[in-house]
C-alpha cells in the first residue's frame, strides 16, 4: 500500500477515489461524466448546492457568511483579498508568519502600503510565532491577515483571533477541515482546495456579507466577492469536476464524524509523528512545541548525508513524497485529513529501522 505524503496536491480518502471512480463514465445513471454536463443543469446546480450545504454544516458557518466556489488557487486571493476589502484605505496590516504569508504580503504591496507585523520568532533556539496579543496592529488598517499554518515552513498559529471590530482574513489552505473553527472570529477565510478539500483548481472562500459591495473598481469581476456571491460563483464556468469531488469529501467527512472527529484523528498523527522524532537524535524538528503544525511536519536527519538514500528507500517502502520543501530542506511529511493513523505507523515504523540501521 501506497501512502502519500505530498504537501499538495495531496492524498484524497481513498473511498471517494473508488465512487468518482464508478461514476467516472456514468453519472447517476445519465450516461455521461458529472465533468460533461452543464455547470447550469438542474443536476448539476444540485450538486453544487449538496457540496455547499455540507460544507457550512461541517464548519458551522454561520448564515450572514457567503461560501464562495473559486478559480485561482490561493494565489488569486492574495490580490482579491485587498481589492474587495481595502475600499478607500491605502493599509491593511500582514502578520509575516513564514514562506506563503510573506507571499500574500508581496501580492498586496501591489495595491496598498501594508503594515508588515514580523511575527517569526524564536524560543530556545525554536522557530515560533510572536503572541497574538503583541502583534502590533494599526487602527487605521482595512483589515488583517495572516496565515494559521504555514505548510512550507511547518508552523502553526493555535491562538484563535479575537480582535475587536478589525476585520480578520486568514489563509487557511492547509489547515481548513482539520479541526471545528469558530467562523464568527474572521471576516475572510480562503484556502486553495488541494489539501483538505479536493482537487486542485477549486478555492473555498467564506466572506461576511457585510464585507461585500466594497471592491475596488479595478477588481476583475471574476475576483469580486459580490459579483461571485450573486451568480452563486457560477459568474463563469466553474471547476465543475473539482466541485463535485470536493462534494464527495464533505460527504466523507460527514460519515468519518465530521471535523470533530478529524481533529482528534489529526492531533493522534501528529502526536505519533513528533513524538518518534523527539524521542531520537537522529531526527529532529526545529518548531517550537507551541507552534508545531499537525499538517505539515518538516524534520531533519541530524546527518543530511543519508537525506538521499532516507528518500529512495522510503519511496521503496511505499511512503511517498517524502522531501522537504527546497526552503527548509531536510524532509516534510504532510499529513492531511485523507492520511490515515496507518500511514503515520508505517512511516514511524520506517523511521525507526532506517535509524536502526543507520544510526
Ligand atoms: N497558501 C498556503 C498556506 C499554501 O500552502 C499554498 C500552496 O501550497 C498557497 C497559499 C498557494 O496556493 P495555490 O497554489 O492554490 O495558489
Amino acid at each position: 500500500q501506497v501512502f502519500n505524503f505530498s504537501s499538495g496536491p495531496a492524498m484524497l480518502p481513498v473511498e471517494v477515489l473508488r465512487r468518482a471512480e464508478q461514476e467516472l463514465c456514468n453519472w447517476q445513471g445519465s450516461g455521461t461524466s458529472v465533468m460533461e454536463i452543464s455547470h447550469r443543469s438542474k443536476e448539476f446546480i444540485q450538486v453544487a448546492e449538496e457540496a455547499e450545504k455540507d460544507f457550512r454544516d461541517l464548519l458551522k458557518v454561520p448564515s450572514n457568511y457567503k461560501v464562495l466556489f473559486c478559480h485561482g488557487g490561493a494565489r488569486a486571493q492574495f490580490a482579491a483579498v485587498p481589492l474587495n476589502l481595502l475600499g478607500d484605505n491605502t493599509t491593511a496590516d500582514y502578520v509575516d508568519g513564514g514562506y506563503w504569508a510573506a507571499s500574500a504580503i508581496k501580492e498586496a504591496k501591489k495595491y496598498c502600503s501594508p503594515n508588515v507585523i514580523d511575527a517569526k520568532t524564536t524560543v530556545d533556539g525554536k522557530r515560533a510565532i510572536v503572541p497574538m496579543s503583541k502583534w502590533q496592529l494599526q487602527d487605521d488598517a482595512a483589515y488583517v491577515h495572516f496565515c494559521p499554518n504555514e505548510t512550507i515552513d511547518g508552523i502553526a498559529i493555535e491562538e484563535q483571533p479575537d480582535f475587536g471590530d478589525k476585520v480578520v482574513v486568514a489563509d487557511f489552505s492547509s489547515t481548513l477541515l482539520s479541526r471545528p473553527i469558530d467562523i464568527n472570529r474572521y471576516g475572510v477565510i480562503y484556502a486553495g482546495a488541494q489539501k483538505n478539500i479536493g482537487p486542485a483548481g477549486l478555492t473555498v472562500v467564506v466572506v461576511r456579507d457585510d464585507l461585500l459591495g466594497k471592491a475596488r473598481q479595478e477588481l476583475p469581476s471574476i475576483l469580486d466577492y459580490q459579483v461571485l456571491s450573486e451568480n452563486d460563483s457560477m459568474f463563469n464556468t466553474p471547476p465543475t469536476f473539482a466541485w463535485y469531488l470536493s462534494g464527495l469529501v464533505f460527504k466523507w467527512l460527514k460519515e468519518q464524524g465530521g471535523v470533530a472527529e478529524l481533529d482528534k484523528r489529526n492531533q493522534a498523527k501528529a502526536d505519533l509523528l513528533y513524538g518518534v522524532i523527539d524521542s531520537s537524535d537522529f531526527y529532529r524538528n526545529d518548531v517550537a512545541i507551541a507552534n508545531r503544525s499537525r499538517m505539515n511536519v518538516p524534520f531533519q536527519l541530524a546527518d543530511a548525508s543519508l537525506d538521499s538514500l532516507f528518500l529512495a528507500e522510503s519511496l521503496k517502502a511505499g511512503l511517498h513524497a517524502l522531501k522537504g520543501h527546497r526552503v527548509v530542506g531536510g524532509m516534510r511529511a504532510s499529513i492531511y485529513n485523507a492520511m490515515p493513523l496507518e500511514g503515520v505507523k508505517a512511516l514511524t515504523d520506517f523511521m525507526a529501522d532506517f535509524e536502526r540501521r543507520h544510526g
